[in-house]
């Protein structure tokens, strides 16, 4: 049987009606069904005595049915019922309201079991509206499940239990021998117990072996999905462009550098298309690298789009790119939100007639009116914002263009390995010559007279600062907003100097302004919130002030680091915290003591768990229901070996059906 296909509302006790209250639960066929997993259980067999019972707590007591139910009406439409139970020794009165269907039910003389709170006087005991089952068959572990309005979890217990039974023995996805090498149950053993299991061991069993089938299955179907997108590559690159590029920088390219430019020309002159992730820590040089590709893409007569998250990021790469290639025949054109109209337009036309070689911009790229004479490479920066959807969206530009990803954000190597399962990878682990390391400071708000100060000397002798507060719009009444802080300092400590102002709530064209005026070194003090976070690019700011520097992550502060240093003087970071809290106060020291991306990440992924990466369904991935990224992250890597060796013996996994038919189930609604 299908079990994906079978409509929910025709398993016993469900019907139409039912079926919407299910369809809320997300649940829509008897495959959703069965992988509605309990969100706890309770132990219905570890019952207690009347006397035993504690009163802070529900419990569960096995006491036979002394005295039938009496009922009286305590008002309209309130009615009490009051019956007496005895567990061999002592009496307790059970009190239930309203409920006259269960009023009803109880026979006296049957055993039952009691599950709620007791309250004890001196002579007696009472139970209050307690959930009651007969107890030969209310014994054992009874599953708890997320319910939704008229639809509770005792239902849905129920419904599964006779879907349970009409879908019989439950076929395996897996072979025996992978089985039994991940030390896995089967999955029909699996799927029973977790649902109704005979002992909680027996949970912990079957969560392992669902928890391995979900990551085993995310783990194919984005191995499947780089192999998938690596099929064709219809636009061969025939030249390699690079030395000549190398002539044209103002430096000699890192060995990493070169290593990866070469990465991508060779992809582009292979068979697939290109999928690739550039991954650097900040400073590392990206923008050269994206330039070299770019260069080489379209001296073989190509165009190549470029996209950032934000408009100053577009400017600026703007800016760079354009200074990188001065000295080619490129021509390339800016495209943001705030580009005019008529702008726009002329833009637009000259990238069909294939005028523009080069364009640069935010989102408004991906708008499905932009067309390209012959797109043949996509540049996206600072991949984290992007999910894999947006990818695929690139994907479908033009004849399935080459795509190259560039990330700042240094990412453990386990979670790259999943959040970028479908790019291949290359890693700049090294920073261009001649960098003097950031000196990293943690003091505390006292310090804050002799900072500026420091920063004032600093700008004396031609250098510029960032100051970087909380969110102007959370608007939290302990921190001071960005604007007034920033008024309070021009008006006090630095009158006479020449402060800006960037937060996320100003128009894009605004930020802009402000951001070049810092750029062209037209403002001494940029006062901000995290909009510069990430990739901007000021050689000469050598300060980086940060406020309440306990309210960010790790990999955030050192984003926000990475703006500094990248000239050629001694640059600062000031880390600002009053927190008292120990691990604030470890996070900070940790960032004082190393300078080191990628072991920030890993600590962060550790402390703060993966959401930072992750930033809720931005990273574009399917849902899951039962594993855990960081939790299951050991499981995970088995699953990533497993799944390279299944790929490798049978690459369209023809062997599996059923978890190719899963694979599909997973990532239909991310739209791949
Ligand atoms: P990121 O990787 O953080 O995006 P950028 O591309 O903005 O880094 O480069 C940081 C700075 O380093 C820029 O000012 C850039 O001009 C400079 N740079 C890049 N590559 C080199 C190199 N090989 N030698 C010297 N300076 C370099
Ligand atoms: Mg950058």
């Amino acid at each position: 049987m299908n079990y994906s296909e079978y409509d929910i509302q025709y398993i016993k006790g469900v019907g139409e009606k039912r079926a919407k209250l299910f369809n809320k639960l997300g649940i829509y066929t008897l495959d959703n069904l069965i992988h509605y997993f309990p969100r706890k259980y309770e132990d219905w067999s570890k019952t207690t005595t009347v006397l035993d019972a504690p009163t802070d707590r529900p419990v569960f007591i096995k006491a036979t049915m002394i005295t039938p139910v009496k009922e009286s009406m305590i008002r309209k439409g309130m009615t009490l019922y009051k019956c007496n139970f005895s567990d061999g020794q002592n009496v307790i009165h059970v009190t239930i309201f309203n409920n006259k269907y269960l009023a009803k039910a109880l026979r006296t003389f049957d055993e039952y079991i009691l599950y709620g709170k007791v309250e004890k006087s001196f002579t007696s005991a009472v139970m209050s509206s307690p959930q009651i089952e007969k107890a030969d068959s209310a014994m054992g572990i009874h599953p708890i499940y997320s319910a939704t309005g008229n639809l509770s979890a005792k239902a849905i217990a129920k419904v599964v239990a006779s879907a349970l039974d009409k879908v019989g023995h439950i076929e395996d996805t897996l072979d025996p021998a992978i089985l039994e090498e991940y030390g896995l149950c089967s999955l029909d053993f699996a799927i029973r117990e977790i649902h109704f299991p005979t002992c909680m061991d027996n949970v912990a069993t079957a969560r392992k072996r669902l928890i391995f089938e979900e990551l085993l299955t995310l783990q194919l179907g984005l191995m499947l999905l780089k192999t998938k997108k690596a099929t064709k590559n219809q636009l061969m690159l025939t030249e390699d462009y690079s030395n000549q590029f190398f002539n044209l920088l103002p430096f000699a390219p890192t060995g990493a550098q070169g290593r990866a430019i070469s990465d991508c020309i060779r992809d582009m002159q292979s068979d697939t298309a290109m999928n690739r992730l550039i991954q650097g820590d900040v400073g590392s040089g990206k923008t050269a690298v994206a330039a070299g590709v770019i260069h080489t893409v379209v001296c073989n007569g190509y165009q190549a789009a470029m996209m950032a998250p934000t408009e100053i990021l577009a400017t600026q790469h703007y800016q760079s790119l354009s200074k990188l290639l001065a000295n080619t025949h490129i021509n390339a054109a800016l495209l943001t939100g705030s580009t005019k109209p008529k702008e726009k337009r002329e833009i637009k036309q000259a990238l069909i007639d294939g005028e523009i070689d080069l364009i640069i911009g935010t989102h408004a790229l991906i708008q499905n009116d932009v067309e390209f004479k012959n797109l043949a490479l996509v540049v996206t920066d600072e991949q984290h914002r992007f999910g894999v959807e947006q990818r695929a969206n690139l994907a479908m530009k033009g004849n399935n263009p080459h795509l190259l990803v560039m990330s700042a954000t240094p990412i453990p190597r386990t979670l790259g390995l999943i959040i970028y399962g479908d790019l291949n990878i290359s890693i700049l682990d090294e920073l261009p010559p001649g960098r003097q390391p950031i000196r990293t400071d943690f003091v505390n708000s006292s310090y804050h007279s002799r900072i500026y100060s420091f920063i004032k000397k600093e700008v004396d002798k031609g250098n510029q600062a960032y100051i970087v507060c909380s969110l102007v719009e959370e608007g939290e009444s302990d921190l001071i907003p960005a604007t007034e802080y920033a008024q309070k300092l021009q008006n006090n400590v630095f009158a006479g100097y020449r402060l800006g102002l960037l937060h996320g709530k100003m128009k894009p064209k605004d930020k802009d302004k402000v951001m070049n005026a810092f750029a062209n070194g037209e403002i001494d003090v940029l006062v901000s919130t995290t909009v510069v976070e990430v990739g901007v690019d000021v050689p000469n700011a050598t300060i980086m002030l940060i406020e309440n520097a306990e309210r960010f992550g790790l990999s955030q502060l050192h984003q926000l680091r990475g703006r500094v240093g990248r000239g050629n003087s001694q640059s600062y970071c000031i880390l600002v915290s009053d927190s008292k809290s120990e691990s604030a106060q470890e996070r900070l020291k940790l960032m004082k003591s190393t300078s080191d991306g990628f072991e920030i990440a890993d600590y962060d992924l550790k402390t703060r768990g993966p959401g930072d990466f992750f930033g809720k369904r931005q990273h574009g991935l399917p849902n899951l229901v039962i594993a855990d990224m960081l939790e299951d992250m050991d499981t995970l890597t088995q699953c990533r070996d497993c799944a390279e060796r299944m790929l490798a013996a049978d690459p369209k996994l023809d062997k599996y059906p059923l978890l190719s038919a899963q694979i599909t189930q997973m990532f239909r609604k991310a739209d791949y």
